[in-house]
């Protein structure tokens, strides 16, 4: 049985992991991207983690597929100019990995392999229509529709932390205004949990935790019984479920599957979300579609990416 290399390139570490077509891992390496190396530097951090998991394969390895942060070409196999990145500069990524393993490789985003990672073996298993969110610094997605992982013409599809919410509110760093991401991220619900404390003086915890306040204090509290932390939730709750809506029209999506931090405050963020999608998603759509915490965590991108490898050489 052929077996397949999955590589989740990170700005602080690169995990790679040795897949079987039934999704197992048989083994797994995880090292540090070590940028301060420079690119060259790094980019053997990037060999060395596949060569650890290819020597000793008890079968050939077929492919490498790759998920790293964007922006990428995947249909050129290019490495742009990640933020995350920022030693890897127009790197020809796919081209300098089949040359050092002598087998076809490819890459997509990040976003997108997990995607398809959870799509292949966790929350997503067993759906064609499947929407994977994940709730970090912004917000990243991925669309499987018909059992196929969406890229778009020139790979950029599925950015759904870039749906408009308010055509009126802040600027986005992506150039529009009101982004989904600016009010339903890890950053955007401190952001605006910081500035609702400075103009209404609530009575909460959160005072004590101003310094340095994240979503996950901001959950903390919430689930505590804090009130003014629990109506943040349910601020970025409706939000992301307004988002949502959209997607869920326009691609009679099944399951979505919410992951990255945030999703771990549990109910106080996911009841938002479900009573939005179904009050406001079209008549039809919004009854059928289910909305779950993602379940792979760490191992979505790697899987992910062996998936990919996996069905571009079969
Ligand atoms: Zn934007």
């Amino acid at each position: 049985m052929p077996l397949y290399v999955g590589v989740d390139l990170g700005g602080t570490n690169i995990v790679s992991g040795l897949v079987d077509r039934e999704g197992r891992i048989l083994c797994r390496d995880k090292r540090p991207t070590r940028q301060d190396l420079g690119f060259e530097g790094s980019l053997e951090q990037m060999r060395a983690s596949i060569r650890a998991v290819m020597d000793g394969a008890p079968e050939p390895v077929r492919a490498i597929g790759i998920g790293s942060p964007g922006p990428i070409d995947p249909f050129e196999g290019m490495v742009l100019e990640p933020e995350n990145l920022p030693a890897w500069r127009n790197v020809p990524l796919v081209r300098l990995m089949e040359e050092a393993f002598g087998v076809p490789a490819f890459l997509d985003n990040d976003a997108n392999v997990a995607t398809f990672g959870e799509q292949w073996q966790g929350a997503g298993k067993g759906i064609r229509f499947f929407l994977c969110v994940t709730l970090g610094t912004g917000i990243g997605g991925g669309v499987v529709l018909d059992g196929k992982l969406l890229q778009g013409f020139n790979g950029n599809a599925a950015e759904i932390g870039h749906i408009t919410i308010d055509y009126n509110g802040p600027r986005c760093p992506c150039g529009n205004r009101g982004c989904l991401e600016l009010y339903a991220s890890a950053t955007g619900i401190v952001r605006r949990t910081k500035e609702r404390m400075e103009r209404e003086r609530p009575d909460t915890v959160l005072w004590k935790r101003l310094d340095g306040l994240t979503a996950k204090d901001i959950s903390e509290a919430g689930n505590n019984g804090d009130k003014f932390a629990r109506a943040m939730y349910e601020e970025a709750g409706f939000l992301l479920g307004v988002g949502l809506v959209s997607a869920v029209n326009l691609y009679n999506i099944e399951v979505i599957a919410l992951g990255g931090g945030m999703a771990q405050a549990g109910e106080i963020l996911f009841e938002p979300v479900r009573r939005t999608v179904r009050e406001r998603g079209l008549p039809g759509v919004r009854d059928k579609v289910r909305i779950v915490p993602s379940k792979l965590e760490d191992d979505a991108g790697l899987l992910g990416a062996a998936r990919m490898a996996m069905q571009r050489t079969e």
